[in-house]
């Protein structure tokens, strides 16, 4: 069984841009505004000759009864639960926000190995910047750029050393 790995975090972060490296594929909608991508989204990766299945998230059909912020939070709920892993972006440019606590608090309710991903950190693997995120008791963050391609393979190689 390939194990499934799911990305989330909250909207921006570059979720389905990272989406698309571990995938190397375009499929998932990468939006320059919060929130576009319509669609929980299946990929296929692979690195070297292990393979994994990687589930987008943060796509949602608005629901006028839940609300997009229900419904976003349940999609990530039903996208975690479905997984064997778990990376949770964050940005270290914009820093962290009270969501991204929110959603650690949840990742550490539910019994599943999390990985951090703090991306957008081109040029920054030795940044002191990177230190905020030790805060969210997740362990190590691992800094990436999902956008230059840096980074993915050690997070990935962390990711699937447990399978
Ligand atoms: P999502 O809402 O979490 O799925 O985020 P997206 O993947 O749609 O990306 C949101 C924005 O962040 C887009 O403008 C991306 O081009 C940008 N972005 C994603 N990854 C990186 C990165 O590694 N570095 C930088 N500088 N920008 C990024
Ligand atoms: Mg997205």
């Amino acid at each position: 069984m390939k194990p499934v790995i799911a990305v989330v975090g909250r909207p921006n972060v570059g979720k389905s841009t990272l989406f698309n490296r571990m995938t190397k594929t375009r499929d998932a909608i990468v939006a320059d505004f919060s929130g576009l991508t319509r669609d929980r989204h299946y990929g296929d990766g692979r690195l070297g000759d292990r393979e994994f299945i990687v589930v987008d998230t943060g796509g949602f059909e608005p629901d006028s009864t839940t609300g997009i912020v229900k419904e976003m939070a349940k999609q990530t709920r039903q996208a975690v639960a479905e997984a064997d892993a778990v990376v949770f972006v964050v940005d270290v440019r914009a820093g962290l926000s009270a969501q991204d606590h929110d959603i650690s608090r949840y990742l550490r309710s539910v019994n599943k190995r999390v990985f951090l991903a703090v991306n957008k950190a081109e040029g920054m693997s030795e940044s002191p910047l990177l230190g905020e995120f030790y805060e969210l008791g997740m362990g190590e963050p691992h800094p990436i750029s999902a956008a230059h391609g840096q980074g993915i393979r050690s997070l990935l190689d962390a990711v699937l050393a447990d399978f």
